[in-house]
């Protein structure tokens, strides 16, 4: 099969203590201390094969995520910006679904010709973390994509344990290949379901909310707000494109901090407060990974009982003003991933039955021959999804569409 692999350099930076474990498996906890150089290149892989548990799918709808955005960009000594734990050479991409074409022995659930989706963080059941039910929190996590081959490819060999039928979704919405573009987007909206709803406890219907970056996890807290009952929802970003989206996602107002700032306009913080007539956010959603610049707005913001759910990622140490929380009986909690909770197959009923729509996430579609190309334009970060569609009449085998080999 025609796959688009990610390859980088194993250089572990000056400073970074490597582990012989890491060493061992050429596994790096934290990629961007070790992997330099980044590239992706096209390459011809043997097919996949199930085995025990596992079944094969034909990938018919892979999103670009922005960790796949982070994996090919590059610090100022070339190391890779992505931070997770990683192993490459591998194949990128994990936001996927696709139709079942292959099924091992012993696989329960599921059988040819399924849809499914699959969830991208392959837990391993037996640590203490994972048998606590904190899938997420895996201490030998490995992430498609990152560390187990991923979906920018014609087929993914996984475990039936970590794929969602979408059989009924393709009923209501009358395609398969519809199906399988909303599917795909369970695993970015599932990292905003997790924090919002599984990490933080939820929110109370006539919640008000803001969310605080509009890349595809705020946009999935917008949605997902929207119909679970929030009254008002206040949105924030820098890019008039994310901001139009999430007007189309549910939001209620949405703003840009640095053009209000120039034009000498409102604070964030003010505006929270004036839409909800001087109460504040009942939950605030970071997913814009800026809190030097996010949090003070929000603890100016923050509703008495607020939940501030911090789903952005950043190295740097931020200020905050932790009275806020004690006066304010507020809390802050961090989450990562969408594994476990109920998350996915919660999102999956959401959409089958009309309640929730991810439609107006997608700003744009490729082929997925096109994922490298797919991935470069990822980069200029206007798009709320660019999700890479695989041409249902395309051979499996044989010769590759010019696109596949153009990096
Ligand atoms: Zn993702
Ligand atoms: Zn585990």
């Amino acid at each position: 099969m025609h796959a688009i692999k990610l390859v980088a350099d194993w250089s572990p930076r000056p400073g970074y203590a490597i582990t012989p474990a890491e060493t061992k498996a050429g596994k790096a906890r934290m990629a961007c201390h070790v992997f330099k150089n980044p590239r992706l290149e096209p390459v011809v892989v043997p097919d996949p094969s199930p085995g025990a548990g596992e079944v094969v799918v034909r990938v018919r709808a892979c999103g670009v995520c922005g960790s796949d955005t982070h994996a090919i960009e590059t610090d100022a000594q070339g190391y890779m910006i992505f931070s997770g734990p990683a192993s490459f050479p591998c194949i990128l991409g994990h936001e996927y679904a696709g139709d079942v074409v292959a099924v091992g022995a012993g696989v329960r659930n599921l059988r040819e010709g399924d849809l499914v989706t699959a969830e991208g963080m392959l837990y391993c059941g037996v640590c203490e973390a994972c048998r606590k039910g904190m899938f997420n929190q895996c201490v030998r996590l490995d992430m498609v994509g990152f560390s187990s081959h991923g979906a920018y490819a014609e087929y993914v060999q996984v475990h039936e344990r970590h794929c969602w039928s979408l059989n009924r979704l393709a009923d209501k919405l009358g395609s398969a290949q519809a199906a399988c573009e909303h599917g795909a987007l369970v695993e970015p909206v599932g990292c905003s379901y997790n924090g919002m709803f599984v990490s933080a406890g939820g929110m109370i219907p006539g919640s008000h909310v803001a969310v605080f970056g509009c890349g595809p996890i705020g946009l999935g807290a917008i949605a997902l707000a929207r119909a679970t009952g929030a009254a008002t929802i206040i949105a924030f970003d820098v890019s008039q494109a994310r901001l139009d989206a999430a007007l189309r996602l549910g939001a209620d107002q949405a703003y840009n901090p640095i053009t209000l700032a120039r034009d000498g306009g409102s604070s964030p913080s003010a505006l929270m407060r004036e839409l909800s007539d001087g109460w504040g956010s009942d939950m605030v959603v970071e997913a814009a990974g800026a809190a030097i610049q996010t949090m003070p707005e929000i603890e100016q913001a923050l509703a008495p009982g607020g939940k501030v759910v911090y789903l952005g990622r950043t190295g740097e140490r931020a200020p905050v003003m932790l009275d806020v929380l004690v006066s304010g009986a507020s809390k802050i909690v961090g989450a990562r991933g969408h594994a476990g909770g109920g998350v996915y197959p919660q999102i999956v009923r959401m959409m089958e039955h009309g309640v929730l729509d991810l439609g107006a996430l997608i700003s744009h579609r490729m082929p997925l021959s096109e994922a490298a190309p797919g991935v470069d334009r990822s980069r200029s970060r206007e798009d709320s999804k660019i999700m890479l569609v695989a041409d249902p009449d395309a051979p499996s085998q044989g010769a590759a569409p010019a696109a596949w080999s153009r990096v």
